[in-house]
């Protein structure tokens, strides 16, 4: 077996890298593959579109020039222009050239179905001309294609997609899309996922959208593991003002509590605790989250109440305000019970009787009520979110344990490219390294490996860390 007569592994490794986003990886495995691969020409052409993809426009340009490539342009719409008349044009969009930045945005919306790394190129050619808007619905469609982005790449994505929500669209598609950038970050599969999250919101109140930058770091909250980073992040985001609302909320509607329960039992009839009901489900509908649009709001409201599961998807976390209630009403019960057992003590001894009887019994029920209330629902608040907290984290845990090290199963059939710790987990455990001096071939280049599965022969690649910082185990073909 010699590497150079496997062109079909070539060419799956090729076309990995580039499902993972790793352009300049996947220019050096072009640069590198054997003449069985492709033409000359093509070859030059892709490793060109590569550089550019990864950001070296100056390499991408050489790689072109010594082609001696031709770079005329057609009139728009006159039909799909060959690879090489679209590298041209990006790299003279790159220089300033403002005819080629037209050319380019009008081919990609025209021939982007049939291409759709077109959209790749021409976000990136528009983020190096600053063309903002165009960048992000580039990116944001780049989103759509259910591509694995590197870090940085799913940090500017990210950044687009969330800039590009409808402030008073519906509550579902932004729910989604906020989700999906959950998904895109966990995605690049490096362990400090978190500070890409954090960065995309740095960059979104950078770009004076806090209430963006709130959300997504919200969206984290529901669909990720939790971490430090995230949190510290959002707390950091959230104005006073919030914190101290929902502090006032709380003491309104506990003082509510009690007063309704006070005349229930007065009354001897439940009455005014339904009104108290109620009231409560609909002052939750109304209330608005400072600095957000109502849309904006109910999403924030919606992230709160759901949660994403390794396992079972998005899931209910079903404390909502029924829970609250409950609660609220058993400690203000609690309250008064404690407080009337101290006003019997107090007659008993018989101190402070006249008091008592003038309507200090009455204001000490209310306040025992009262106190009982705000303790009972502070403290089923803390402890809900720290069980939940814990719950989460250790599923998480387990499903991480999981996909990095699934033990010596083969998943060859199912996995493609692997990342990072992964990558080096699922080598470790169920391949075996091929040794590249008896006849294997050159290595690819140093710190690259050659790893082979013991069932399948399926023959992995496992790169060094690559322009993205990343390691990455790229699956090729069964080599005999
Ligand atoms: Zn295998």
């Amino acid at each position: 077996m010699h590497l150079d007569r496997q062109p079909s592994t070539w060419d799956a490794w090729i076309g990995t890298a580039a499902d993972v986003d790793e352009h300049a990886l996947r220019a050096r495995l072009v640069r590198s593959a054997p003449d069985a691969w492709k033409g000359y020409r093509e070859r030059a052409l892709e490793e060109s579109l590569s550089l550019l993809l990864a950001g070296e426009a100056l390499a991408a340009r050489g790689v072109l020039l010594a082609l001696g490539a031709e770079q005329a342009r057609g009139a728009p719409g006159t039909g799909p222009a060959g690879l090489e008349t679209v590298l041209g044009a990006a790299l003279d969009a790159t220089d300033g050239d403002d005819d080629a930045y037209a050319w380019l945005v009008d081919h990609e919306e025209r021939h982007a179905l049939q291409d759709p790394r077109l959209t790749r190129l021409l976000a990136v050619v528009a983020d190096s001309r600053d063309e903002t808007e165009v960048a992000d619905r580039a990116w944001s469609e780049v989103m759509a294609q259910a591509v694995r982005l590197d870090p940085a790449r799913a940090r500017r994505a990210v950044v687009a997609l969330v800039s590009r929500r409808e402030r008073d669209g519906l509550i579902g598609p932004m729910v989604a899309d906020l989700l999906s950038c959950v998904a895109l970050v966990r995605s690049t599969q490096v362990e400090d996922w978190d500070q890409v999250a954090v960065d995309a919101a740095h960059d979104l109140r950078a770009r004076g959208d806090v209430a963006g930058a709130r959300l997504l770091l919200r969206a984290f909250r529901a669909a990720a593991p939790p971490t430090a980073p995230v949190d510290r992040a959002r707390r950091a985001l959230t104005p006073a003002a919030v914190s101290v609302r929902a502090v006032a909320n709380a003491v309104v509607f506990t003082v509510l509590a009690a007063g309704a329960l006070a005349l229930a039992v007065r009354w001897g009839n439940p009455l005014p605790l339904f009104a108290l009901a109620v009231l409560a489900v609909a002052g939750a509908r109304v209330v608005h989250v400072p600095g957000m649009t109502e849309q904006e709001g109910n999403v924030w409201q919606r992230l709160g109440a759901v949660e994403l599961d390794p396992r079972r998807g998005i899931v209910e976390t079903g404390a909502g305000l029924a829970w609250f209630a409950v609660l609220g009403v058993a400690g203000a019960l609690s309250g008064l019970t404690a407080t009337s057992a101290a006003t019997s003590q107090l007659r008993e001894a018989g101190r402070h009787g006249a008091w008592l009887d003038g309507g200090g019994g009455l204001a000490l029920w209310f306040v025992g009520m009262l106190a009982g209330a705000v303790a009972a629902v502070l403290m089923g608040r803390w402890l809900h979110t720290a069980v939940r907290r814990h719950e989460t984290a250790r599923r998480w845990a387990a499903a991480d344990r999981e996909g990095v090290s699934p033990g010596a199963a083969c998943r060859c059939w199912q996995v493609s490219a692997l990342v990072d710790e992964r990558a080096l987990g699922y080598a470790g455990e169920h391949l075996l390294p091929l040794d590249r001096h008896r006849g294997v071939g050159d290595p690819l280049d140093r710190g690259d490996d050659l790893w082979q599965c013991p069932e399948s022969d399926t023959l992995w690649l496992l790169t060094g860390p690559g322009g993205s910082g990343r390691t990455v185990a790229l699956r090729g073909t069964a080599v005999g």
